[in-house]
């Protein structure tokens, strides 16, 4: 919009500039014109008064070659005054040496040239000087206030009549004899040339005499009036020093140029305007008066000169109009798709980023998955390695029980019997006794090491667990009286019975109460609950004996790893390889100090319960 807004103040202000411009060279060349339009009008009055000139000397050829027969001379004289009357010359006098009217000729009437009212002296004065021999003088302007042409504005003309000296003697041999005037009339003179003279449309020419009297003018009403002074009659209201300053300073002081004024009418319309105008002198009479002269002036309304650039003004803004509209329209189609694709780039990126966002998820589930499964392979795979480890014990162990149990079930029966052949006081019998545990005792382990070893696929039925809690608590309560132990069943009588073997179960259970009463070698307190959690039924052994420490913790479920003297280390490992074949779980939680709880979990598939 900023960009907009500057453009188009510089094109306005080139376009003004130009404007300006155009408007200087057109008013130049429009004043130019009318500079030549003024030269034109003066050199025509000029040439008019040269004619009048060509006749006076004509007409002075009379007196002075035949002054002898003015009878003669009458006729020549009135075709020549018929001739000039047309060139504006009201009347051709002549005068004696002593300025006495001889003839004049007005209106084609021989008349006593004292009618005319015009006072000869001053022309006679000039004529006499015999340097004028054969000049003319052009008379100023002036209003006679008597006589034929009383109040018209008029001129006179005068050349002097020299005729060769006859005897009598003279300086130059010539002799001043008289006067020959001719009486013209300026305003028709200037008229002529300068009223129909049209500049532009409305412009016209003026023409004032050496004191500011309008000759001619387009007015009526201002010819033969003071310049000075009938423009503020027309218009009051306006200051026309500026025109009369230049009348005055060039005009008057036979200058040629051109230049502008304030006026306060033109032709009909009276308001303020500006006006050009140019002006040419016209020099009446150039040795004897320089100070005779008139200026033609060709003026006319400025709003003639914009009459003229008026189209091409309108041209000119039209063409910038339309370039900054074209201008406006690319800058907006610019910001238009410029937005447009930026709005679409911005889409892609955001559907892109959705997609990489969402791929970015399902690689994440991914990863979890794999990570997941690989827990699972290592998990199989050590699985795997424990049961491959149990069956090549179990093997040993199979063939090591099945060679040991009969000599050592032997063993003890032979202990047995020669015991029983023994006085009852036989130090020896104390020896025997001896023998029969130990037997028993490797009988015990023995079977111990048969069950873990036994290849035991689960004999699965559905069962509630309780039961097997209640039976598990039977067998070892009178162990637990004899420790001075104390315990509690926590049972969910709402679990639903789910599918696992449960001589297998039992095995389990047991091996953990073991473990317990013998971790409270001074009696305390032992708790199995059972409960369902996580999609499991779990059953937990807890005792108060002294835990687990961490370095043993993580050895517990190690075939054959005991911390006690006549321990197996196969409880847990048994428990433990019950639990897997049942797809469940056992964990070991303790606290030092607060005692150890080991817990069972059967999942519980819903095929597989009531
Ligand atoms: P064993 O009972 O023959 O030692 P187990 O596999 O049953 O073999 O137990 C392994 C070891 O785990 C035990 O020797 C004992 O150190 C530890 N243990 C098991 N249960 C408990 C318990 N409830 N409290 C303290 N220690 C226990
Ligand atoms: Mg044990």
């Amino acid at each position: 919009m900023g960009v907009f807004i500057l453009v188009s103040g510089i094109i306005g202000y080139l376009g003004y500039s130009a404007d300006k411009e155009i408007e200087k060279t057109v008013t130049d060349q429009f004043n130019r014109q009318q500079l030549i339009l003024a030269r034109k009008v003066a050199h025509a009055i000029r040439n008019h008064f040269n004619y009048l000139e060509t006749n006076l000397f004509e007409f002075n050829q009379f007196w002075e070659r035949d002054i002898k027969r003015p009878d003669v001379a009458r006729t020549d004289i009135a075709s020549l005054f018929a001739l000039v009357r047309d060139w504006h010359v009201l009347a051709i006098v002549h005068v004696d040496r002593k300025g006495k009217p001889i003839l004049t000729l007005s209106e084609q009437e021989f008349t006593d040239g004292a009618g005319l009212g015009i006072d000869y002296e001053e022309y006679r004065q000039w004529g006499i000087k015999p340097e004028h021999r054969g000049k003319i003088l052009a008379g100023r302007t002036f209003r006679p206030e008597a006589g034929l042409f009383k109040g018209r504005w008029l001129m006179v003309m005068a050349t002097p009549t020299y005729r060769p000296a006859t005897g009598h003697g003279g300086d130059s041999g010539y002799q001043f004899e008289g006067l020959s005037l001719m009486v013209v009339d300026p305003i028709g003179i200037a008229m002529r040339y300068a009223r129909d003279v049209r500049s532009g449309k409305t412009g016209y020419a003026w023409v004032i005499d050496h004191r500011g009297t309008f000759l001619s003018h387009f007015e009526d009403t201002f010819i033969g009036e003071d310049s000075f002074t009938v423009r503020q009659r027309r218009n009051p209201r306006i200051s026309y020093a500026q025109i009369n300053e230049a009348v005055r300073k060039h005009l008057l002081k036979g200058e040629e140029g051109a230049g502008w004024y304030i006026s306060g009418w033109h032709r009909g319309v009276i308001h303020e305007m500006k006006k050009l105008f140019a002006y040419s002198p016209i020099f009446l009479s150039k040795e004897d008066d320089t100070g005779n002269l008139w200026s033609v002036a060709v003026v006319a309304p400025e709003a003639e000169v914009y009459g003229i650039i008026q189209s091409l003004v309108i041209r000119q803004w039209l063409i910038a109009g339309a370039f900054q509209l074209v201008v406006f329209a690319c800058l907006a189609a610019a910001i238009y798709f410029s937005l447009r694709w930026s709005r679409i780039l911005q889409a892609e990126v955001d559907e892109r980023t959705a997609d990489l966002r969402s791929s970015e998820a399902e690689v994440r589930q991914e990863r979890d998955r794999v990570k997941e499964s690989m827990q699972k392979l290592v998990e199989m795979q050590e699985k795997l390695v424990r049961s491959e480890r149990f069956a090549a014990i179990g093997e040993a162990a199979a063939y090591l029980s099945h060679e040991i149990k009969n000599p050592l079930m032997l063993m003890g029966g032979f202990a047995g019997q020669v015991e029983k052949s023994l006085p009852e006081d036989d130090p020896k019998r104390q020896k025997l006794k001896i023998i029969q545990d130990e037997t028993r005792r490797l009988e015990l382990m023995l079977a111990e090491v048969r069950d873990f070893t036994r290849p035991a696929k689960p004999q699965k039925e559905l069962q509630n667990i309780n039961s097997v809690i209640e039976d598990t608590l039977a067998l070892m309560e009178n162990k637990m009286m004899d420790k001075g132990i104390e315990y509690k069943k926590v049972l969910d009588d709402r679990l639903p019975a789910v599918l696992f073997d449960p001589q297998q179960i039992k095995q389990a259970l047991i091996n953990l109460v073991k473990n317990a009463v013998e971790a409270m070698a001074q009696g305390g307190k032992l708790v199995i609950s059972s409960r369902r959690e996580d999609g499991h039924i779990k059953v937990s052994v807890a005792d108060s004996g002294p835990g687990i420490p961490p370095e043993v913790l993580k050895q517990v479920f190690n075939p054959f790893f005991t911390t006690k003297k006549k321990g197996t280390g196969l409880g847990l490992a048994v428990s433990r390889k019950i639990m897997e074949d049942h797809e469940g779980e056992i964990f070991v939680q303790c606290e030092e100090g607060k005692g150890t709880r080991v817990t069972i979990a059967l999942p519980i598939k819903p095929e597989e319960t009531i």
